[in-house]
């Protein structure tokens, strides 16, 4: 049993039809969905799934990847094995992620371009987003100019390409090697790349904007630190 991820074959895709495969208790697997089931810092999308002929609809209220399958969680007595489904997630919700991840994508590639930083962790929210740094001099100054950096990279409006590339292969490239992907599991044999072409580089299982210039511009609204050399930077989009 496999689940088609839709969420990784095109990100802009908001609503699916599919069949049911699988109800574990208030849990059902479908044969493909649209639903981001959260991970690498990235939010579980919301939204609903609906049958027969949208007469019956229900929230989605949590989502679990186990293996190669996406759970949904309902809220209401799920439709049986064989059922042909419509789900649907929360766009703008979806999309503030997208943007929020493509920005920290960006803050990870300036970081990294202009002081040669590895990050250490990052989590997106509703409304704002950290990504921690190994970084020991964190000033003011040094916060303007990397936040000024990062919003001339949004409207230097770079484009952000997603792909897989065969697991030697990835582990062949230095930008991908400063990301850790060398703590992939053994049995991942395609990974999967997002590229911002000429800025930053990651393995990556997220949903991104197609461009830079998306994402709107970022504020840093807060600093902490983590430890002498372990700096937390806070951001929101700029409309958010
Ligand atoms: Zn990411």
């Amino acid at each position: 049993m496999k689940t088609k991820l839709l969420y990784h074959e095109n990100s802009f895709t908001y609503e699916c039809t599919a069949r049911v495969v699988a109800v574990e208790g208030d849990e059902i697997a479908l044969d493909a969905t649209v639903f981001y089931p959260g991970g690498g810092g990235q939010m579980a999308d919301r939204g609903t799934i609906s049958w027969d002929d949208r007469c019956y609809q229900s929230n989605v209220i949590a989502l679990n990847k186990r293996s190669d399958v996406v759970w949904h969680t309902l809220d209401c007595i799920p439709p049986s094995v064989g059922t042909e489904v419509v789900g649907t997630i929360d766009w703008d919700f979806r999309y503030q992620m997208m943007r929020t991840h493509t920005a920290l994508h960006i803050l990870c590639g300036i970081i990294w371009r202009e002081f040669g930083v590895q990050v250490t962790g990052g989590q997106m929210y509703p409304d704002r987003a950290r990504m921690d740094f190994a970084m020991e001099n964190l000033d003011r100054e040094r916060i303007r100019y990397i936040e000024q950096k990062v919003n001339e990279a949004v409207e230097a409006d770079y484009p952000v390409r997603v792909y897989t590339l065969p697991r030697e292969k990835a582990f062949a490239i230095p930008d991908l090697i400063r990301t850790k992907i060398n703590l992939l599991p053994p049995e991942i044999e395609e990974v999967r790349i997002v590229e911002i072409v000429g800025l930053d580089l990651q393995a990556d299982g997220g949903t991104h904007v197609n461009h830079t210039k998306e994402v709107g511009g970022i504020k840093i609204t807060k600093t902490e630190n983590k430890g002498r050399i372990n700096k937390r930077l806070e951001i929101v989009l700029l409309d958010m």
